[in-house]
């Protein structure tokens, strides 16, 4: 989906740099050089956000800013400078930010900031507190940068809540609460999450130093202090969730082969094992199948190793989407596995049989080359409950598939 973003700038070249930055981001922009051309085009389209100029010639007391408010668009307002009367009229109105242009970082903060606010939309923010005023406060400072919130009124109330909602990522929770405190609220979240995966934000209105180091002890990532300042909690905010994105892509970084995007050996061994645990209480039988390029050195040969990449890739998307509801992984080279949980034996074959000959058949569309191909594939099951057994039991079958001519599955 794309987003529109109004721009709402009177100097030319600065609009088109603005323009530049939000369509880098993912926007679809349009320019109004002053505010009766903003008019016509909010009456003409539905915006995402808007970044309003605080002097325009027909507007030149930031008249422009409180009509965006009106008109429900996000704000983000450029000022030439920010003098004490300017930043007056600018915090009367519920906007997103703020940004001097003559700041050397404004342009690159004005692409952050454009490039969260989609982001927040996907960001479920829990807000804990036994006061329904400023819970609602809250909410309102989120919504204004398009966090999906949920509430809760104490401890309790946030456990069942984060228990029943397990996107929420990021907790801000009051401390003086009925019932359970924000501080110990944070030891049990911490007992059931890590810092990687959810962040806690403690906020209170006591005035005492040790209230802020119990809350970062009792495993809160941040501390604010009532009555804050918008800037500083919205900074505060988006630096841990930040910090949750950056831990997750390197997460992702990790587990993921570089060539095909699918799961690498190590995640797909971490994930198997677990399940098999699982499988040997339940004495339930596993089956794993390998699969393997035939001939896949003569690809390499004959077309060049950036087609062999190709093939891997192309053969590696098909996988992805046959085996989507199974734990698919490259094992390295032209080489992989899929483990079937909870699958029926002759479900699985069948599966893996109609994979083959699919690639058998569709091959050449993987490649610019249209170079063709096919797999052997050695499949195992039985109640083992040993991750190198049941490759070696596979590997075995494979190795039947290749010598007695390829192209095959074996099981
Ligand atoms: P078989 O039918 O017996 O499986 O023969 P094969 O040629 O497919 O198997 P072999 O193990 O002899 O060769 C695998 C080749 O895969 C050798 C290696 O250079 C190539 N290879 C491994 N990783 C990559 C890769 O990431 N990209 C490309 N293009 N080639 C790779
Ligand atoms: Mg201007
Ligand atoms: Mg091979
Ligand atoms: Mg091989």
């Amino acid at each position: 989906m794309t987003r529109r973003i109004l721009i709402i700038e009177d100097t030319p070249t600065i609009a088109r740099v603005q323009k530049h930055i939000a369509q880098k981001v993912g926007y679809e922009a349009d320019i109004a050089g002053s505010l009766a051309e903003a008019k016509k085009l909010v009456e003409e389209h539905s915006y995402f956000c808007s970044v309003v100029d605080f002097i325009l010639p027909d507007a030149p007391k930031g008249e422009a800013i409180p009509f965006t408010i009106a008109s429900d668009i996000p704000t983000i307002v450029m000022t030439g400078n920010l003098d004490e009367t300017t930043r007056n009229i600018v915090e009367k109105h519920p906007i997103i930010d703020y940004i001097t242009k003559e700041n050397k970082q404004a342009y690159q903060y004005l692409e952050k900031q454009l490039a969260r606010l989609p982001r927040n939309e996907q960001v479920q923010v829990l807000v804990v507190d036994d006061s329904a005023a400023t819970r609602h406060h809250i909410c309102n400072l989120l919504t204004r940068h398009k966090y999906q919130t949920i509430e809760a009124v104490d401890g309790v109330d946030a456990l069942k809540v984060l228990a029943e909602n397990p996107k929420i990522s990021v907790i801000i929770t009051d401390n003086e609460m009925p019932n359970m405190n924000g501080d110990e609220l944070c030891v049990e979240i911490r007992r059931l999450y890590s810092n990687d995966e959810k962040a806690i934000i403690g906020i209170s209105a006591l005035d005492t130093l040790h209230l802020s180091t119990r809350f970062l002890k009792s495993g809160a990532d941040d501390y604010l202090r009532k009555p804050f300042n918008n800037e500083e909690f919205y900074c505060r905010l988006s630096q841990n969730v930040d910090m949750l994105e950056n831990i997750k892509t390197i997460r992702l970084q990790a587990n993921t082969d570089y060539l095909t995007k699918l799961p690498n050996r190590r995640y797909f061994f971490g994930e198997a094992n677990s399940h098999l645990k699982a499988a040997k209480l339940a004495e339930n039988s596993v089956s794993l199948a390998m699969i393997d390029i035939d001939h896949f050195k003569s690809i390499n040969d004959n077309y060049g190793h950036d087609a062999g990449d190709e093939v891997l890739k192309g053969l590696s998307q098909c996988m992805a989407k046959y085996f989507k509801n199974n734990l698919v992984g490259r094992f390295g080279g032209e080489e992989f596995a899929v483990y079937f949980a909870d699958q029926d034996r002759h479900e699985s074959l069948q599966r893996l049989e109609k994979f083959r000959l699919f690639v058998e058949k569709h091959s050449p569309e993987f490649s610019k080359d249209r170079i063709k191909f096919t797999l052997s594939i050695g499949f195992h099951n039985g109640p083992i409950y040993s991750l190198d057994e049941l490759i070696k039991q596979a590997d075995l079958k494979l190795y039947q598939a290749k010598e007695s001519g390829r192209n095959k599955l074996i099981s």
